[in-house]
């Protein structure tokens, strides 16, 4: 019987390339969760944190489907610290109790390893939920640059946004692995198939960390 498969955390600011680089592992046959999708799973209808939302701000924040509003959410937590704690309180256990089933069916699947995709991997305790950690690095302006392309923001939105998030030096001292995304998609690609073929030797079917 082989041991469980490692976890490798990815993360990175926004637009760092996250998203892009989960999807060439994928290609690559590697399983990964994305801790934005699993956050957005556990205030889906019919969910008890959904419940405790509604419960505690009422159903104005409901659309027409009974889907949260999050924009709504939003704003009353942005004004508020106290009920950006209540909700984290909330949502934080659920989406890491969701996060580690999830993370424990790659555990046990085939692959070699997988990945935990999270933008708040070093913020929150998902941290504790990896083996190792994956850091996507990008010049601020590049990161500015394909936040505006992408979301269709201001300039000045895009800083706002960057500023409010980890400062790249103190994600980058907590990396194990880094990829630097300021070349093209090809050279994204080559980097990637190069951590993966790390990975696979590090992880040689029997799962034991060795240094790569
Ligand atoms: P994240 O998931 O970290 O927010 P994405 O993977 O969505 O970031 O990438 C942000 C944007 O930048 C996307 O529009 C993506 O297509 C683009 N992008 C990512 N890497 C590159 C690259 N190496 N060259 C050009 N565009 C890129």
């Amino acid at each position: 019987m082989t041991s469980a498969a490692p976890i490798i955390g990815v993360t990175g600011g926004i637009a760092s390339g996250k998203s892009t680089v989960a999807a060439m592992f994928a290609e690559l046959g590697i399983p990964w969760v994305d801790a934005d999708l699993v956050a957005r799973d556990i205030v889906a209808p019919g969910e008890p944190a959904l419940d405790a939302i509604v419960a505690r701000y009422g159903n104005s924040l409901l659309d027409a489907h009974g889907e949260l509003q999050r924009r709504a959410l939003r704003d009353i937590i942005f004004a508020d610290d106290n009920e950006r704690e209540w909700l984290e309180s909330v949502t934080h256990p659920r989406i890491r109790q969701r996060l580690h089933e999830r993370l424990e069916t790659i555990r046990q699947g085939a692959a070699p390893y997988g990945l935990l995709v999270s933008p708040l991997l070093f913020e929150t305790d998902q941290v504790s939920l990896v083996d190792r950690r994956l850091v996507i690095d990008v010049p601020e302006t590049l990161q500015v640059a394909r936040t505006q392309a992408r979301d269709e923001v201001s300039e000045t939105q895009a800083h706002a946004i960057l500023a409010a998030q980890m400062p790249r030096q103190e994600r980058l001292a907590l990396a194990d692995d880094v990829i630097e995304n300021h070349g093209d998609m090809t050279a994204l690609k080559a980097q990637v198939a190069k951590l993966d073929a790390g990975y696979r030797q590090l992880f040689d079917g029997t799962h034991q960390e060795h240094s790569l």
